[in-house]
């Protein structure tokens, strides 16, 4: 049975496809932006187009940022031989709220997964070889997560960065088996990276 307007129902399904959001918020959310003001709702629909239109990877970690060099990239106090390579955005902003990591990043927009059909070409893998090549990079952090396709995407990475003479570290495994970056806390991420060791 439909209880809602077809408009309403389209919202629902639109907000409850994206992650994290359930039937219930979905619904509560749709409820609350058609109790917001129209103004209020052109601002959230102006925002999430500009947000698509202009935001862009990072020319050369592939972070999201909406310049052509992030602004990690661009900070001269940063020690760019150093750097760390995650899964994706949200565990690169997991390290930097913890303030104590001062190299830089290399995001691959996922892992590789022989289940999923995930192979290295279909994450930023290429580009991570091509800094290397270019930078003055001494040591390269593997930080993907302990999973499987995390632990496989470490493997591969390090079989391909060794023979360059670059180091090659491994986050601790103080971070939970299978847990994602993102939910642990500052304490743990720091402890994985400085128990961090070589492969
Ligand atoms: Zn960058």
């Amino acid at each position: 049975m439909d209880l809602y307007s077809g408009y309403i129902n389209k919202l629902i399904d639109e907000l409850a496809a994206l992650p994290g959001i359930g039937n219930k918020s979905a619904q509560r959310l749709a409820f609350h932006i058609i109790g917001m003001s129209s103004a209020r709702v052109n601002r959230l629909a102006e925002t999430i187009r500009n947000a698509k239109e202009h935001v862009t990877f990072c020319k050369v970690c592939q972070n999201l940022t909406d310049e052509e060099i992030c602004p990690i990239c661009r900070n001269p106090s940063r020690d760019n031989s150093v750097i760390m390579v995650v899964e994706n955005p949200r565990d690169l902003a997991a390290y930097e709220r913890t303030g104590r990591y001062n190299g830089l990043y290399h995001v691959l927009h996922g892992a590789i997964s022989p289940m999923l059909g995930v192979g290295p070409g279909d994450i930023r893998l290429k580009e991570l070889l091509e800094r290397l090549r270019g930078e003055e990079v001494r040591e390269v952090i593997i930080a993907t997560n302990s999973s499987l396709e995390g632990e496989t995407t470490a493997m591969y990475i390090s079989k391909l960065v060794k023979p360059t003479g670059i180091k090659v570290t491994r986050i601790a495994s103080g971070v939970p088996v299978g847990g994602d970056l993102e939910n642990i806390d500052e304490v743990t991420l720091l402890r994985a990276l400085e128990g961090r060791t070589e492969l």
